[in-house]
């Protein structure tokens, strides 16, 4: 494992090298604001950006650095597609509802783009495409139908190439084919939260780092929020805490299953090795029940490499870096001698319904669940929720992700503890399908 590490192998995310998380002492906290939102990372510094936009007194709670949760981490790939399929969705909600959500999630991305674009939000974003590999021929049927159903009833650019014309797009032989989502894209993570945290603070809401909340209570009408420096007075109070949502929340915690997921970072390549392995400057991941994340780091030196390197929820860094770069050298070999200089992990958070939820008891609000994917949609939501409180949002259709009780799970008590045999099931039913598509 060793030979995978670089001499300077570094235990925490590639992306704090450009954006650290801020070091600075907590503010003096106030005795009484308008709304407390708890979590700094997107969810809550939307939130906040908008109520303090709208006149609010905000204060934002983190219980580490700002930043410090999922937000910083993130391979960083956006997009406009719900992660589940409209058939499975369907079979819940109905189909017409199945259809709103998507639309909504692709409309969802356009207003993220021009809100980054907007508020000259310096991230990296680039829309240079998304394309997912088919791990088997049956997956690249699927996408054939999925292409069609994004293009024609979403409004999503969606389309195929068998497996003889991933030439221009991908130098691997690993894959049966793939679907290309090309107004897709990626950014740097922690560059879009210090732009998020500097528009919440020169909206004058107030960031209170390290300073973590140990209950909420309604007492009277009002919010009592109790920390560990102290006791605020809220009118609302909002959580936003995802994947790390703890003890004090355990309503939440029993309907939020936390889950890790890592990345690492190689060494700088040799010039040109990012343009022929990657020519088309896609982001790439996988159809894989354990699925892999690939893309060049924005300065195209090096390749980033994001999945469930383990089957346990907080492996150490070394576990993480060998795990990836094998799923690296796997896509591509020639990178077999090439060693790692960043290995990291963080916690997604899946709601039992695999979507994201806004609604509140009470005065206390949530944006919560992003279910893998909350880049675009839990800075979506957070804005959401921030005007639905600000009462802002008279004139706007009610978002479909706003729906009344966060589900829950008879088995599920807050200890996710079917992680681990899950990811070991999900990895040999992967190997399975791959051996059972080479012998068809
Ligand atoms: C390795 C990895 C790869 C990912 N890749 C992608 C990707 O490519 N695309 C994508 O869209 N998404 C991706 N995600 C998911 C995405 O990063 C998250 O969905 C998003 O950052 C969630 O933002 P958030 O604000 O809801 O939560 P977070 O950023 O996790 O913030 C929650 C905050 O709440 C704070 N908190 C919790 N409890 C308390 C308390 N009691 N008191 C005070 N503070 C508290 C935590 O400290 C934390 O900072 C990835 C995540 C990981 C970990």
């Amino acid at each position: 494992m060793s030979g995978v590490l670089h001499p300077d192998f570094r235990d925490r995310p590639y992306w704090w090298e450009g954006a650290p998380p801020e070091e600075e002492a907590p503010p003096p906290l106030p005795s009484r604001v308008d709304v407390a939102v708890v979590g700094a990372g997107y969810a809550g510094l939307a939130t906040a950006v908008v109520l303090a936009r709208a006149g609010r007194s905000v204060a934002v709670l983190d219980a580490g650095p700002a930043g410090g949760g999922a937000s910083t981490r993130s391979v960083g790939m956006i997009g406009g597609r719900l992660r589940q399929g409209h058939a499975g969705l369907a079979a819940t909600l109905g189909a017409d509802s199945a259809l709103a959500l998507m639309r909504e999630t692709a409309a969802a991305y356009r207003w993220f783009l021009g809100f980054v674009a907007g508020e000259g939000i310096d991230c990296d974003l680039r829309q240079s495409g998304r394309l997912i590999g088919a791990w088997t021929r049956r997956d690249a049927e699927g996408q054939k139908r999925l292409a069609e159903f994004l293009a024609s009833k979403v409004g999503i650019a969606a389309h195929c190439l068998g497996p003889d014309r991933l030439d221009g797009e991908i130098a691997t032989d690993l894959y049966r084919g793939a679907m290309v989502l090309p107004e897709d894209g990626g950014l740097d993570p922690a560059r879009l939260h210090a732009g998020l945290l500097a528009l919440a603070r020169a909206a004058g809401a107030r960031i209170c780092a390290r300073t973590p909340v140990l209950g909420v209570a309604e007492e009277a009408g009002a919010m009592r929020v109790t920390t560990a420096h102290g006791p605020i007075a809220a009118g609302d109070v909002v959580l936003a805490t995802n994947a790390y949502t703890g003890p004090p929340f355990a309503w939440y915690r029993r309907r939020v299953i936390p889950v890790g997921s890592y990345m690492a970072a190689t060494e700088p390549l040799p010039p040109g090795t990012l343009a022929r392995l990657l020519p088309a400057g896609r982001l790439v991941n996988d159809t894989r029940r354990l699925a892999y994340a690939f893309r060049a780091s924005p300065d195209g030196t090096r390749l980033l490499v994001g999945g469930r390197a383990s089957a346990r929820d907080h492996a150490g860094a070394a576990t993480v870096a060998a795990g990836l770069h094998r799923a690296a050298r796997t896509l591509f070999p020639d990178l077999a001698g090439v060693r790692m200089t960043h290995a990291w992990g963080g916690m997604v958070a899946f709601t039992v319904d695999r979507l994201p939820n806004i609604g509140a008891r009470g005065r206390l609000h949530h944006v919560l669940g992003c279910n893998g994917s909350g880049v675009v949609m839990n800075t979506y939501l957070g804005a959401r929720l921030g005007r639905r409180i600000a009462g802002l949002d008279h004139n706007e259709p009610p978002t479909g992700f706003a729906r009344d009780g966060l589900p829950s799970h008879p088995l599920y008590r807050g200890r996710p503890w079917f992680m681990s045999p899950l990811s070991a099931w999900y990895g040999l039913r992967d190997r399975f399908d791959r051996l059972a598509d080479r012998l068809n």
